[in-house]
């Protein structure tokens, strides 16, 4: 479901899938599960800041969800925000030092061109054909804050747009840079030197994927970011989002993504998203729900029971999974969203 724009928000839900193309089956996520654990051990020793009120509409209405690998999950009751109350007080060292469980995601050669495939293009036609509707200049700078491997960069770079992308990660900028990826390695914080500033004012479009969730205080980062960005350059953000199935499934017991990925302290509500867009003046011209909760049902039953199924029945079940997950993701029950704003 795409709508033109006319004044009107364009909205998508779904993303066709194959989730057995990624090889994400039960040993995979037992992997990640101990990897993420590790991970999160280390993260919780530093010195925490105790949150007691909602990070994004600063209501003291929250409700406490559950302990996930160390981490006190809660949701506020105003706007529907999912937030950590005891973040660690410095973030930034998980990236700098390279990250285990990043490593098995996303550094892989096979995996790269797959999810290039499979998840970046699909972003980059869709995240092009929303501003071209809109604007019919040139293609500009793009500039990614948190590129990974560069993925996302690569397929806007086809499509004609100049790009530069922003990485703490010393192994992903190493992989991205060996790709021909324009990466710069830096933790982009509250305060930065003058090659980051620079290239916030030059952008066309500022792309910031699956990073706020990340980020202590999103609310001050991203105000900050966007004081640079100049009037009528485009914003893109990707968030895990509530309310979900796959929350459901982290609280239920299954041992990866979203409430349970190491270094996630936020998950983002509609209306949590709607006050950032408030607070920081955006017109939200696209919105693309999408997710995997379904599958993610499905690898709870198995994770929980251990139990070995029918292997012929189960595939014929993933046969289905994409249109199952549309009417999930059209419901509001989607994991994640891609929102594109003007500024
Ligand atoms: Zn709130």
């Amino acid at each position: 479901m795409e709508k033109l724009y006319g004044g009107k928000m364009i909205l998508k839900y779904g993303k066709k899938i194959d989730f057995r193309k990624q090889g994400r089956d039960i040993r995979w996520i037992e992997v990640t599960a101990l990897e993420n654990t590790e991970i999160s051990k280390k993260a919780s020793k530093k010195a925490s800041i105790h949150v007691n009120s909602c990070p994004i509409c600063k209501s003291t209405n929250i409700t406490p969800l559950k302990e996930i690998n160390y981490f006190f999950w809660n949701r506020c009751e105003n706007c529907g925000h999912f937030f950590v109350s005891n973040v660690p007080s410095e973030v930034s060292d998980i990236y700098e030092e390279g990250n285990q469980a990043q490593k098995t995601v996303y550094i892989s050669e096979e995996l790269f061109v797959k999810r290039k495939e499979l998840i970046s293009k699909p972003k980059a036609e869709f995240i092009n054909s929303v501003i071209k509707q809109l604007n019919d200049r040139n293609n500009g700078l793009w500039v990614e804050i948190g590129c990974g491997v560069g993925e996302l960069l690569s397929e806007v770079s086809l499509l004609g747009w100049e790009t530069i992308g922003f990485e703490a990660d010393p192994n992903e900028v190493e992989f991205a840079r060996k790709h021909g990826i324009n990466v710069v390695q830096i933790y982009v914080r509250d305060s930065f030197d003058k090659e980051v500033s620079d290239s916030l004012k030059k952008a066309d479009v500022i792309s910031i994927i699956n990073v706020l969730e990340h980020i202590v205080d999103p609310l001050k980062w991203i105000t900050n970011i966007i004081s640079f960005m100049k009037k009528g350059s485009y914003l893109v953000i990707e968030v895990p989002r509530e309310t979900s199935i796959t929350a459901f499934c982290n609280l239920a017991g299954l041992p990866y993504k979203h409430l349970v990925t190491a270094g996630h302290y936020h998950i983002f509500s509609e209306k949590s998203m709607q006050i950032i867009q408030n607070h920081c003046k955006l017109e939200n011209i696209a919105k693309w729900c999408f997710g995997n909760g379904f599958v993610d049902l499905l690898n709870t039953i198995l994770w929980l029971s251990n139990a070995q199924v029918d292997a012929h029945l189960l595939d014929n079940i993933l046969d289905k999974a994409n249109d199952i997950q549309q009417k999930i993701d059209e419901c509001g029950l989607s994991e994640a969203m891609l929102l594109v704003y003007r500024v």
